[in-house]
């Protein structure tokens, strides 16, 4: 067994923590006031290649797989969980073209998408449930055309994180009127009866788009189906469980890492009674949960990532990972307040934000209880 990291894996979680501190970090305050994605970072972030960390090297990404995009998300979610939230759903809109798309869309739209000059989303997720995605609605229908064979499609889908950036998103689509007749498509910005809809205010997780994409007889060539009519859930639930999930454990990761940094900077600096905290067993407790919580999520965080680096299935260890990290920011943020005392309620301390961030970390790509009936299936012969 090792656990040591490759030296590309340590070159990147160097550069991604420089730049996180350098050029994420001074703009978080903006990000909480205005709730904007701040858009001037996109070119950096592509040159840096963290667009394309997972996307092969002949599609001109870094190819570097999903425990180097794990160490990326946990080094830019512990400054910014909603740059990391972006971040994470525009490898997940690229996940399944690369997994499914053909060799034609991934020579047209993958370069671009790595170098950050297009920006990717999936939409999923509808009004009527996000847990069961095949309840969904949005249907496309088969056209004929003189310019080319295309679908026509026709529905809403809400809660999209990088709706309003997004240039290329994969859209699940029904299309039959039977119970596995899912489709998915990749549309694309420009095409007509395609529009972003509503904007969300969220909570937390201010500076990452969450909103509406809308469907208006949006036409989409035959060129832009992704697999095969009939293929959408298994393409759809394969990205979602398998980059969604990490994905969601990786901003995970970032959050716990702030929370053990912040609470315990704050227990060796603040005395009371004249001792500092972190000489009160009750203090050392809440650190030392902290701490186990951080390490038991990325030990199971970067198992399920090394699994996937392997070729090997890994969809309960991804739901196990996801779970657990998920869960473990969320007790993280709280005690990490606790420490603070009073401060820890107040806007010029992080652990405020922490509190509203995490939050989001148990819905996206699945919740807990959706997570825990993975797992189970794992422990029933
Ligand atoms: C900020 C944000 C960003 C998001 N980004 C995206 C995105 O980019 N793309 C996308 O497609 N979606 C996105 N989502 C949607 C997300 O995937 C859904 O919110 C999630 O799947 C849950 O769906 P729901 O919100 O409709 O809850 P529901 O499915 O209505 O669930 C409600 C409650 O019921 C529970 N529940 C549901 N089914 C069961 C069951 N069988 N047994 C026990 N309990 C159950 C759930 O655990 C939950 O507690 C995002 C959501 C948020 C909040």
């Amino acid at each position: 067994m090792d656990f040591q990291f490759t030296p590309e894996q340590e070159m990147l979680r160097t550069a991604a923590r420089e730049f996180a501190e350098n050029e994420v970090a001074p703009r978080v305050a903006e990000m909480e006031k205005t709730g904007r994605f701040p858009m001037e970072l996109i070119k950096p972030m592509g040159e840096a290649g963290f667009f394309g960390v997972t996307i092969p090297v002949e599609y001109g990404g870094l190819g570097l797989g999903y425990v180097a995009r794990l160490i990326l998300l946990e080094e830019i979610g512990r400054v910014s969980a909603a740059l990391a939230m972006a971040l994470q759903v525009f490898h997940l809109g690229v996940e399944p073209i690369v997994a499914f798309g053909s060799e034609e869309q991934k020579r047209r739209l993958l370069p671009p998408l790595a170098r950050g000059e297009r920006l990717a989303t999936v939409a999923v997720t509808e009004a009527g449930g996000g847990s069961d995605p095949s309840s969904t609605k949005t249907v496309a229908r088969f056209e004929q055309r003189s310019e080319g064979d295309g679908y026509v499609l026709d529905g809403r889908k809400v809660f999209i994180t990088n709706a309003h950036l997004a240039d290329v998103q994969v859209v699940l689509t029904k299309t039959k009127d039977e119970p596995k007749e899912f489709t998915a498509f990749i549309v694309e910005r420009g095409m007509a009866g395609f529009k972003p809809g509503r904007e969300e205010h969220k909570l937390g997780l201010l500076g990452c788009d969450t909103g509406e994409v809308i469907f208006e007889g949006c036409f989409v060539p035959v060129a832009n189906r992704l697999g095969n009519e009939g293929d959408g859930l298994k393409t759809a639930l394969k990205a979602i469980s398998e980059a969604g999930r990490s994905g969601m454990a990786g901003v995970s990761l970032g959050l716990l890492r702030a929370c053990v940094e912040t609470a315990g900077a704050y227990a060796a600096k603040r005395e009371v009674s004249g001792r500092p905290l972190n000489r009160y067993q009750g203090i050392q407790w809440k650190l030392a949960d902290l701490v186990t919580d951080r390490d038991a999520a990325t030990l199971l965080s970067y198992r399920a990532c090394w699994l996937k680096d392997q070729g090997k299935r890994c969809d309960v260890e991804m739901a196990t990972a996801k779970y657990f990290a998920s869960e473990a920011a969320i007790r993280a943020a709280k005690l990490a307040a606790e420490v603070l005392g009073g401060y820890g309620y107040m806007e010029e301390f992080a652990t405020q934000r922490y509190l509203r961030d995490r939050q989001l970390m148990i819905p996206s790509a699945g919740t807990s209880d959706v997570m825990r009936m993975v797992i189970a299936r794992a422990a029933t012969p």
